[in-house]
């Protein structure tokens, strides 16, 4: 999986691109993008810039006009022929100047969405915090029997989920206090993040043909970030016995940017080996080549910036940091596991991974860890508190994958603000 577009030697003629923390010309994101009141194409971030694909049929690189995001996503072969191209037409000066009308700064485009979403599913494969969060709403019982035989998800909501920038609006829901009689309708009080990865479905599967474990990983078209919105005060009244539903499906964030298998190939690690005791998966989740190579090495990164660190002109503070390795299940296993009862995926569908927090207590991935359910609540630069999210208050989700001897990558950011409930 490791060529040519990968050397670490490889630099782009375009400005800033070389020593970028997100986008080096080894990474060659997918995306949707409108330059100033534009029509949306696709394109590929570099640097501060984004590059048209539309450049590669200028300079005779490609032929076929026209090329969707959709055959990209769903033909492994066709990604990486492009990942290729884009490869060669942004490191080779005798393509600069035919291809500077498709090269936009990307401060001056949208982003949009880069595929329209046909199901978005969130499963739960962070064992750190199933276990906290378990403890604060079952403390007797936080591990639920199940979880190590089975990735447990739910169906959550596509027509909701929109790309880093747009805005959060505080959801109103029903409620009911520990020491209250009778619930209540309102603004939720405990607005909280949840960081995630997101799984973009390349291939999909036809109804009643399930996905092997050794053919998941063809199925995968790429990673993003992505922030599941959380009212916890929903969530507690709403969620047995069905599982989550108004608490989450208001908003979900995620990073644009598609950041594919290829570009991600130098950053693989072998799935850590489950706790002496724990028991092995069933068959159809066991395969050996995933279990090898099927998780990420990628650092995760959780900032904040109030409306007071603003005006206090404060940099983002850092919430807490983790790593994606602490997932409990790989993304291909939530792939098999999703399409094991015959379920047809389908390309540009999206998987959550659940909320992926560390060990530590400053690796949670969500408020509700980082302030003990809302007990503790957490100091931040410009002596606020937070227990939860406030109105005015940014959110922001960064990954980045480092290894040596390769340039390093990110996923460009996942950020949201809050606005009042209306
Ligand atoms: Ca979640």
């Amino acid at each position: 999986m490791i060529d040519a577009t990968h050397d670490q030697k490889l630099t782009s003629w375009v400005a800033n691109a070389n020593g970028h923390a997100d986008f080096p010309i080894q990474n060659l994101p997918l995306g949707l993008f409108s330059p100033a009141n534009e029509a949306p194409r696709p394109g590929t971030a570099v640097g501060d810039y984004i590059i048209e694909w539309q450049a590669l049929v200028a300079a005779g690189l490609r032929q076929d006009n026209g090329l969707t995001m959709e055959d990209v996503l769903a033909t492994p072969a066709l990604r990486q022929s492009l990942r290729a191209q884009l490869s060669k037409l942004l490191s080779d000066p005798q393509y600069r100047e035919i291809s500077e009308p498709y090269l936009h700064t990307a401060a001056d485009c949208r982003l949009h969405l880069p595929i329209r979403i046909g199901d978005y599913t969130d499963f739960y494969a962070g064992i750190h915090h199933a276990v906290t969060v378990g403890k604060l709403f079952r403390p007797d019982n936080p591990l639920l029997p199940n979880y190590k035989h089975v990735p447990i998800g739910y169906h959550g909501r596509a027509s909701s989920i929109r790309p880093t920038g747009a805005p959060v609006i505080r959801p109103k829901g029903q409620t009911r206090a520990p020491d209250a009689e009778a619930p209540s309708f309102g603004p939720s009080k405990r607005l909280d993040f949840e960081l995630e990865l997101g799984i973009w479905i390349g291939a999909g599967n036809d109804l009643g043909a399930p996905i092997p474990i050794e053919n998941a990983a063809q199925h995968i078209a790429g990673f993003c970030l992505l922030n599941d919105w959380s009212a916890r005060d929903f969530q507690a009244w709403e969620y047995q016995p069905l599982g989550p539903f108004l608490a989450k499906n208001f908003m979900t964030t995620i990073s644009p940017w598609i950041i594919t298998p290829e570009a991600l190939a130098p950053f693989r690690l072998a799935q850590a080996s489950r706790p002496e005791g724990d028991p092995k998966p069933l068959p159809y989740l066991w395969g050996e080549a995933d279990q090898a190579g099927g998780a990420l090495k990628l650092r995760l990164d959780v900032l904040i910036e109030t409306a007071e660190m603003r005006a206090q002109n404060l940099p983002p503070h850092a919430l807490s940091h983790s790593e994606a390795r602490h997932m409990y299940w790989t993304a291909a296993q939530l792939v098999t596991h999703h399409a094991s009862n015959g379920c047809n995926l389908q390309t540009g569908d999206l998987l959550g991974t659940g909320t992926i927090s560390g060990p530590a207590p400053d690796s949670a991935g969500s408020l509700l860890e980082l302030s003990e359910g809302g007990k503790k609540p957490v100091t931040l630069p410009s002596n606020e508190t937070r227990a939860f999210l406030e109105d005015g208050d940014a959110l922001i989700l960064r990954a980045r994958a480092e290894a040596d001897g390769f340039v390093s990558i990110g996923f460009g950011d996942c950020r949201g603000l809050i606005l009042p409930a209306p």
